[in-house]
């Protein structure tokens, strides 16, 4: 995901770069497992220098593989996602948080919480972090594979977007059942 920034000029250049599922399995290691990409996320990238500035903005687009949180069904969600990036040199400069630090020694780029500025050092930088926090944000938070998805029985397990299940709307495993039962056995004993 290298990115010759010495060979930049004013005039807007394009670079494409390809972010395969497995590439993203290496890096996310923070990322929940179930989660991923479902196929090869493009990122077109135009890229110019103003001044000492870098200037650099495009688009990704692909597909998420996710899985349901009610259904548990794997699903793919397509995204498609403008950004912009504005790099200014680091010179002497060194980030004051540790990760910060070693991502700006290591990727020749520092970048801000909200990844649309930064700073960068060397001839060459690498944008692998970058994409890669980029497509952190776009998970869902609780991923569902349709907004009317009726989930799972919690009881027998049935998928209830496809059928019906005859466990009604108390569960047994409820709290209330259990004391139902247990009261149902109690009223027997007295009448013996
Ligand atoms: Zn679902
Ligand atoms: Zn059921």
């Amino acid at each position: 995901m290298k990115l010759h920034v010495d060979r930049l000029t004013d005039t807007p250049s394009e670079h494409a770069f390809t972010l395969t599922p497995s590439w993203w399995r290496e890096r996310a290691d923070t990322a929940p497992p179930r989660e991923g990409l479902a196929g090869d996320v493009q990122v077109e990238l135009r890229a110019h220098r103003m001044g000492g500035d870098l200037f650099l903005d495009g688009e990704l687009r692909g597909e998420l593989d996710l899985e349901c949180g009610r259904c548990l069904a794997r699903y793919r969600q397509p995204i498609r996602e403008r950004f912009r990036l504005l790099l200014e040199p680091a010179g002497d400069r060194v980030p004051a948080d540790p990760e910060g630090a070693a991502a700006l020694a290591r990727d020749g780029l520092y970048l801000s919480d909200e990844l649309e500025t930064g700073w960068y050092r060397g001839s060459e930088i690498d944008l692998g972090g970058f994409f890669q926090e980029g497509i952190a944000l776009l998970f869902p938070v609780q991923p569902l594979c349709r907004e009317t998805c009726q989930g799972l029985c919690p009881s027998c397990g049935a998928d209830r977007n496809v059928e019906a299940c005859a466990c009604g709307e108390v569960s047994p495993s409820s709290p209330f059942a259990a004391l139902r039962g247990l009261r149902n056995q109690m009223t027997g004993g007295d009448e013996r």
